[in-house]
This record gives structure tokens, sequence and C-alpha cells, in this order.
């Protein structure tokens, strides 16, 4: 990539966002973050605001963005609420982030003559039938049950992004991104992996869905990273999964942590959330091949790089 780039990013406040803003930062680009806080944190701004190449816009993206400079050589949207517990919180606002903010989005980047990478996700396969799951599986969604409001959006993200690369030119990229954790994620998020460390921590008992059996594959932070800095060097416009193949139950994972930080630690079995999905894993065949890309981080690496800054991220209660 040429030097030095302007960067906007819907979401920068967010986990992956924040992660994003550091690297560009670290590389000498220009970057621009834009973000409403509906689940990011304030802190995760301000890690960035002495910064002299960073800019912060506080602004809902669904309403509009208010970039006001003149050169822009990407708009990377990866606003939207993330975790089950909070976009069925927001279903609406997921739902318009996904759809009204991936135009606007995509206009800022027509208007400026600038590239686009939309961050989708695996949730487009729904509780998939196909395992592990290739880009070519068009999935297994509810469209109108609890998690619809985020899957839906994301596919409506998904074909807007398409027509507009197919209609306008844009030079789109979408990456479907497979559960993905790491410093920074919020304490309070409600997915499994802040759950289980924050309990482990804290010493309550670890709370599994269901009977456990149900499978995620949990890729570190770093390796999605680098697979999207791969990408923005490459022009390809079809879909492309980031995530680590190596898959686990969740019981096995609340055995991990527990037996890491207190075997002694009780595990609980709750109910199990409407249309959770029973597996997956990507089939990272493409960005293999395309990228050279593959996940370089192991669960247990990841774990321990993420067990030790959890409590200084955590959000006042
Ligand atoms: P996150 O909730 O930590 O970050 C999302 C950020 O977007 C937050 O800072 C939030 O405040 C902001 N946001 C949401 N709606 C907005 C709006 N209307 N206007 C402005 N800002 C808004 O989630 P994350 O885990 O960092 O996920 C980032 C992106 O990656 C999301 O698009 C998500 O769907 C996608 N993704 C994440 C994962 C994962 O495992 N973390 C998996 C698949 C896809
Ligand atoms: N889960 C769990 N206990 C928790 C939180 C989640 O057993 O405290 C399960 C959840 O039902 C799902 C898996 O862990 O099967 C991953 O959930 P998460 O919310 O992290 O994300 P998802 O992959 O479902 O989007």
């Amino acid at each position: 990539m040429t030097l030095p780039l302007h960067i906007l990013i819907t979401g920068s406040a967010g986990f992956i966002g924040s992660h994003l803003v550091e690297r560009f930062l670290g590389e000498g680009h220009f970057v621009t973050g834009v973000d409403n806080y509906i689940s990011g944190q304030k802190r995760n701004t301000e890690l960035f605001l002495s910064h002299p190449n960073f800019r912060f816009i506080e602004a809902d993206v669904s309403y509009g963005i208010p970039f006001e400079g003149e050169n822009l050589d990407w708009v990377m949207h990866f606003a939207s609420p993330a975790s089950p517990p909070h976009y069925q919180q927001f279903p609406i606002e997921t739902l318009m982030v996904g759809a009204q903010g991936t135009q606007n989005a995509l206009e800022l980047a027509h208007g400026h003559g600038a590239k686009f990478m939309l961050a989708s996700t695996s949730e487009v396969y729904g509780d998939p039938l196909m395992h592990p799951q290739p880009e070519t599986y068009w999935g297994n969604v509810n469209p109108n049950g609890v998690r619809s409001c985020y899957d839906e959006a994301k596919r409506y993200a998904e074909a807007i992004t398409m027509a507009y690369h197919r209609t306008k030119g844009i030079d789109t990229r979408i990456i479907r991104i497979f559960n993905t954790f790491g410093p920074r994620m919020r304490a309070d998020d409600g997915r499994v992996v802040t759950n289980f460390i924050n309990q482990a921590l804290s010493g309550q008992p670890l709370t599994v869905y269901g009977d456990g059996s149900q499978t995620r594959s949990f890729q570190y932070v770093d390796d999605l990273v680098e697979g999207i800095a791969r990408l923005m060097g490459v022009t390809y416009h079809e879909p492309i999964n980031l995530g680590n193949p190596d898959e686990y139950s969740i019981l096995h994972f609340a055995q991990i942590i527990r037996d890491r930080v207190n075997p002694a630690l009780n595990i609980v079995f709750g109910p199990m959330p409407q249309d959770d999905p029973k597996q997956r894993k990507p089939d990272n065949t493409r960005a293999l091949q395309l990228l050279g890309w593959a996940p370089k981080v192991t669960l247990r690496e990841g774990l321990e790089r993420s067990l030790g800054c959890v409590q200084t991220t955590s959000l006042p209660s």
C-alpha cells in the first residue's frame, strides 16, 4: 500500500475497529474514526486522540457520515452491534446500520473515489447445514427470528455492496468474520469469550447455554487484522471468510478457561438461546489462495494475551 492513505473507519470505538485504527496509524496512515458508542467504548477513542494522524467524528452513520475532508482512500464499514445480547437489545438500530449505514458508507466512498470494505459475518450462514462453511454456501437463516436483525442486515449489506460495485463500479471488499476475540472486548458484551473469562476471573460458575455441544471457531484479533490488511492489497470483490478453523464445543471451551484460571470452578448449564447456530467453522481455502493468509495465533495463546487485559478494559458496571 502506498503511504500515507486516508482511511475512514466506522465503528472505530469498537473492539475490532480500535485494532484497525491502531494498525493503520502504526503504518503511517491517516485515520478518521466514526462511532456513536452504541456498543463501543470511549476509552477506545481516547487511546488515539493525541495521535497527530487521528481524527474522530461522533455520529450515527445510519443518518449520514459528516466527513468534510477532501481526500479519502478507503471507507471501512465496521459499525454494527455484534454481540447477540447487544443486537437483540437494539434490533432496529442494528438493521438500520446494516442497511442505511452501509448505503451511507458506500455513498461516501463513491463520492470520494475511495475503496470500500464491508465487515460482514459468519452469521450470514445462519445455522449452517454445510460444514465447514465455504463462501459459496448460501446459508440457513431464519428471516424473522431474534437473530434476524443482525443476520439479515448483514445479508442486505452484502447485497447492496455488490449492487454498488456492479452498477457504480466501486472497488469493494466483503469479509465474513468468524468469532473473534482479544484485548479491548467489552467485558460486559455478553459474548461467550468475555462471559467465561469474567466469570472465571471473578470466581463465578461458567454459564454454558444448552448442553455445550454447539461449536465455534475462535480467531485472535491480530490474525483478522492481518487478513484485512492483505485483502486491501489485492482486488477481489466476492466475500472472503476470515476465521480460525480450529473448532471447539462450547463445553470444551468452558473447560479450557476454567482449567486455566481456576479448576475448582463449576460449569452450570442454562437454556439454549433461540436459533443459536449448532456449528460454525470457516473454510479458509479462498483466503489462503488469494492472500496467502492463515491464522497463526492458537486459542490458548490468544487467551493468554486476553486474560491479561480483560480487567483493565472492563467498563464500570
Ligand atoms: P463492537 O460492538 O465492539 O464494535 C462495533 C462498533 O460500531 C461500536 O463501537 C459501536 O458503537 C459502533 N456502531 C454501531 N452502530 C453504529 C452507528 N449506527 N453509527 C456509528 N457507530 C456505530 O463489535 P466488534 O466485535 O468490534 O465488531 C465490529 C464489526 O465486525 C461489526 O460490523 C460486526 O458485525 C463485525 N463482526 C464481528 C465479529 C466478532 O467476532 N467480533 C464477528 C463477525 C462480524
Ligand atoms: N454461550 C454460552 N454461554 C455464555 C455466552 C454464550 O454457552 O455465557 C454460547 C452461545 O449460546 C453460543 C456460543 O456460546 O452457542 C457463542 O456465543 P456468542 O454470543 O459469543 O456468539 P455467537 O457465535 O452466537 O454469535
